[in-house]
């Protein structure tokens, strides 16, 4: 079997289509669009191509979009202010601030200080809180692309095996979340299973497996349920290129559907950040 490419832009259309009606009728609704604030922490390759995905699609849908550079900075005060500063401008409606942290500033302290109405990577603890109480308002973006990219396929997720290999806050856990709300089997797989050995028995019976780890290789193609789902999160340098977690080749024999990497959930992460800003936007104003 050679597995059908999980394609993010192809399946971001639609998505797009849906927030530019909404963008109108909040515009007419409120009299204005909502407005963006990234603040990059520090400077990579992966945060600058997330940077000028964010101001493409800000462009496209008509939002309006601002980066502030605090790579010089290296102060978690400095940017903690700034922040409380943007949480505090009711001509801001999102804040982001993307990964990876310079040294010596401790995410987590940073990021639970933007107002979760502005939370559009959907990861306060505040939104996660909602989440878990199924009260939920914005939900986790990179979450939310994986879970469109299961249901592009058709397959329905009730009673399936779900693997998740990763168990991050900002992914892995998640991801847990809204399989169980879906009523998927779920395990939810991590340094722990790998180093005692049973990661293969975990990722053999997944029909739908998710892997958000940032390890290239860390899950061999043999190890892949014949015609499963394979959505890859991973974002990894290999000799000069860009792959996933997954070893690509022998996966796609196996499996029924596959996410290329780079190309498959990094391009709707976006079109969901967007959405989030959306959502934060029409909460703010009180809907
Ligand atoms: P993280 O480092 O916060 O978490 C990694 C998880 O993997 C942990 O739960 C850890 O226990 C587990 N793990 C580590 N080694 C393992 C092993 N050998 N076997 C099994 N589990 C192991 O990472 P994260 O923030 O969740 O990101 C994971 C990857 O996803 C990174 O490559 C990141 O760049 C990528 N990412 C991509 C997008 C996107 O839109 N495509 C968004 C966010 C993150």
């Amino acid at each position: 079997m050679t597995a059908k490419l999980l394609e993010g832009k192809n399946i971001a259309a639609s998505i797009k289509k849906e927030l530019g009606d909404e963008l109108s009728r909040l515009e007419a609704k409120f009299g204005s669009r909502p407005h963006l604030v990234t603040i990059q922490a520090a400077k990579d390759q992966g945060s600058e191509l997330y940077l000028k995905a964010q101001k493409s699609l800000s462009d496209e849908l008509g939002i309006s979009f601002d980066v502030l550079d605090f790579s010089a900075e290296r102060s978690e005060g400095r940017l903690i202010q700034e922040i409380n500063k943007l949480n505090q401008d009711k001509n801001v409606h999102g804040i982001f601030v993307p990964m990876p942290f310079p040294v010596g500033i401790d995410a987590e302290r940073v990021l639970v200080e933007i107002d979760p109405k502005k939370d559009v990577e959907g990861i306060h603890p505040d939104n996660l809180g909602l989440l878990v109480a199924n009260k939920e308002k914005i939900l986790p973006c990179t979450a939310m692309a994986c879970m469109q990219l299961v249901d592009s396929t058709g397959v329905k997720l009730y009673g399936k095996e779900v693997v998740i290999v990763g168990a991050s806050k900002v992914v892995g856990s998640p991801v847990a979340l809204l399989m169980l709300k879906r009523f998927a089997t779920t395990t939810v797989c991590h340094i722990g299973t790998y180093e005692r050995g049973v990661l293969r028995d975990h990722v053999n019976r997944a029909e739908v497996l998710v892997v958000a780890v940032g390890k290239a290789g860390v899950i061999p193609g043999e190890w892949i349920r014949e015609g499963a789902v394979v959505i890859d999160v991973g974002i990894n340098r290999l000799n000069g290129k860009i792959v996933g977690d997954v070893v690509f080749e022998p996966a796609r024999e196996r499996a029924g559907f596959i996410t290329p990497v780079p190309g498959g959930v990094g391009p709707l992460t976006v079109v969901f950040l967007m959405k989030n800003l959306v959502t934060a936007f029409a909460w703010q104003k009180g809907e």
